[in-house]
Parts: structure tokens; sequence; C-alpha cells
């Protein structure tokens, strides 16, 4: 008899779409990764560290350097303060920051909103923690939310919120007006503020990133989460962190510490490096993805996909052409007769029925991967 905890968890929509991308040898616009390697400096930092002997485990909270370099970053950035010794937990991944935060907030019956289209780790994280679910849509073509939804979905059980900023699947980006917002409602009913915020540094046009501890400048109630997967294009390494006061973050930690207890050493010794250079790097990185944004949106217009336009993270959204068959199909059909796998978005949504109506298409590729991906979406001719 397994626990019941898992009764609820299902297999992540990323790994299957990725799976049959595989089988059919499709373009695999689905699974957010890029299909290309971080600068090769940090390759080499890495392989540096190993031969200088950084083999061994790290200290359980991260390397010094690494903490170090990622608090004069966002103070240089964001104008944000934190002890490195007391508010921040490098883990593996942003994915294990939000487990050990939510495993350690959440009680068996407390409440935690979530926005829909959600990332799906939330979910499972939440199931597993024995918490209660709440849904709040941020509906399309804007991907906007209803403040007296918000509001109607806070009881007394409430224990977190989470946002996703900018957010996966939809791209959209937090006004200052949507996270004050959410940050007087958490002051008013006492529940935490889990920002997952893993593509902090991916925005476009004139849309500007705000911190959730730009709100919460006290981190009376906050959580930031990153990591330096999408950053730094190396997905693969999961390096993340979680910024909380002292008292959150030992509630985390101690939740980390009996499920990892350290990530790996080499990896964090390149990502200090890659973050003390982070200055010359970002202005390249962000054109680079803005100009992937640009081609992604302008040639999915001519296609009977229609693009909803992001303005952040690496993710475009398309409605499907109506017909009588939903997200799924469509998505199966395009990986296995069109050669092109991009997730169907209805296992990001609980509450609403939208995700249906949509894919979710990575963009995260060489200009050649995307204009071979485009090519054969533009092939599809629905039965
Ligand atoms: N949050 C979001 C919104 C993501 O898209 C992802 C994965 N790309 C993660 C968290 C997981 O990040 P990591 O790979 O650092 O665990
Ligand atoms: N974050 C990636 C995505 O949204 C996938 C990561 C994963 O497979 N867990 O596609």
């Amino acid at each position: 008899m397994k626990a019941r905890r898992i009764e609820k968890i299902e297999d992540s929509i990323f790994g299957v779409m990725s799976a049959l991308a595989f089988q059919y040898n499709a373009i695999n616009l689905g699974q957010g990764f890029p299909d290309f390697s971080g600068p090769d400096w940090i390759i080499e930092a890495a392989y540096q560290a190993m031969k200088e002997g950084k083999n061994q485990y790290a200290p359980p909270f991260g390397i010094h350097s690494l903490r170090k370099i990622i608090s004069n970053v966002y103070n240089k950035y964001y104008n944000i303060d934190f002890d490195i010794e007391k508010e921040i937990t490098i883990t593996a991944g942003a994915t294990e920051s939000l487990f050990s935060t939510i495993l350690a907030l959440v009680d068996e019956g407390d409440e935690v909103i979530l926005f829909e289209p959600f990332y799906d780790a939330y979910l499972s994280d939440v199931y597993i923690a024995g918490g209660i679910p709440k849904f709040v849509t941020m509906h399309k073509p804007n991907f906007s939310f209803d403040f007296k939804e918000l509001e109607n979905a806070i009881t007394p059980k409430t224990k977190a919120i989470i946002i996703n900023n900018p957010n996966n699947p939809s791209g959209k980006v937090f006004t200052y007006e949507e996270l004050i917002t959410i940050y007087e409602l958490a002051e008013k009913f006492n529940f935490y503020i889990i920002s997952d915020e893993v593509y902090e540094f991916l925005t476009y046009d004139n849309h500007r990133h705000i911190p959730i501890l730009t709100i919460d400048k006290e981190k009376k109630r906050s959580i930031m989460i990153s990591s330096t997967g999408k950053t730094f294009s190396m997905t693969g390494w999961k390096i993340g962190w979680a910024i909380a006061n002292p008292s959150i973050t030992d509630a985390i930690r101690k939740v980390h510490q009996w499920t990892t207890f350290t990530i790996n050493t080499p990896g964090q010794h390149a990502m200090a490096f890659a973050f003390s250079r982070i200055d010359d790097y970002l202005p390249e990185f962000k054109n680079e993805y803005q100009e992937r944004r640009d081609i992604i949106f302008n040639e999915l217009q001519k296609s009977i996909f229609k693009p909803h336009k992001p303005f952040g993270s690496y993710f475009i959204m398309v409605d499907i052409p109506t017909s009588n068959k939903d997200d799924i199909e469509i998505a199966k059909e395009l990986t296995v007769h069109n050669n092109i796998a991009t997730i169907p978005a209805s296992p990001f949504y609980a509450k609403s029925s939208e995700g249906k109506t949509m894919l979710r298409i990575c963009f995260a590729k060489t200009k050649e991967t995307l204009m071979k991906g485009i090519q054969n979406l533009l092939s599809y001719k629905i039965q």
C-alpha cells in the first residue's frame, strides 16, 4: 500500500512530450530547455574547479562565494539586501527550493493559492505536503486576473500564495500594481508569498522584472526563488536558491538538509564565476532572446496557431484552431505526423477550460531549430 500523499501525483507533461518527441524524432519545442549549451567560459570554470580538487561535499547551504556573489548582484540590480549566512539556501535547482519551501511551510489541510496557468511542480508539491490548492485564473489574451477572484480565493486556511514571475507558460510579467495588491492581501490575511523568479533576466520590449523582495523589502513573508538554469543556459546543472528571512530560511533548510543535504560543488564554483561576469554577459543574452521572441511571434502569426505575445520567459502560448480536437490530441498529432513537439496547455490549468484551447511553445532554441519547427507547424492541417 503506497502513501496517500502520492495519490494525486501525475507524470510531468514535459517528460511525456519529450519522450514522444524522441520516439518520433520530432523537433522539440516542448520541454523548456535550450538546444545549445551555456558559454564555454562557464564550462571551463567548472572543469577548473574539478581539477583544483573542488570535488567533495559543499557546505549544506551553498558555497560562500556563490551566496556572496548572488547577494552582490541582487544588490546592484534590484537594491535587495540579504544576510548570506542566514537568508539564502542553495538548492538542487529552483525545483528543490520550491519543494523544500512548500514542505517547510504548508501543513496538511492548509490552502495554497495558485495562479493558473501554473508551472506544474507547484501542484504536486502542494499535494505532497498535504495542502489544498485553490486556483485563480489569469485569462488570455493578456493573462490578467481579477483582483476580486483573488480575494474570494482567500479563506482563514490560506497559508501561502505561489506566484511565478515572469510566468511559465504564459510569458506574463506581473505589474507593480498586481504585486502590491498580492502583497497587501498577504499582509491583511497573514499568508506567505512564494515567488518563483527563474526567468528574472528574461523580459522583452520594455517590460521590467520586479522581484518580490523589492515589494516585501523587510522580507516579512516572501520567499524569492530562482536558479541559474535559464540565466546561463545550463538547465542540467540544477543550481538554484531560496531567499527568505532567517526564520523561514531555517525552516527551508530543515527540509533541504534531509532532501539533498548539499548540491554539486564544482557547478557552484563555476556559477559563482559566471555571476561575477554577469554585467558583460546579460546584454547579449537578452538581445538573443529578444530576437528569438520576435522571430517566433512574427512567424506564428502567419500560421493557424495564433500567438499570444509573451513579455517574459522563453515560452509562447498559441491558440489552436477551433475544431472538435483538444490541446492534447493536437499536440500528439503534431508530434507524430508533423514532427514538431509542443506542450498541450491543459495540464497548466485546474479550474478554467482555457488550457484546452492552447499549446505552449518553447523558443530557447537556435534560429535554425526554431525555423524548422515553425515550418513543421505550418504544415499542419486540421482534419
Ligand atoms: N520554475 C519554473 C517556472 C520553471 O520553468 C522551471 C523549469 N524550467 C523551474 C522552476 C525549475 O527550475 P530548475 O531547473 O532550476 O529546477
Ligand atoms: N521547466 C521546464 C519546462 O517548463 C521543464 C523542467 C522539467 O522538465 N521539469 O518545460
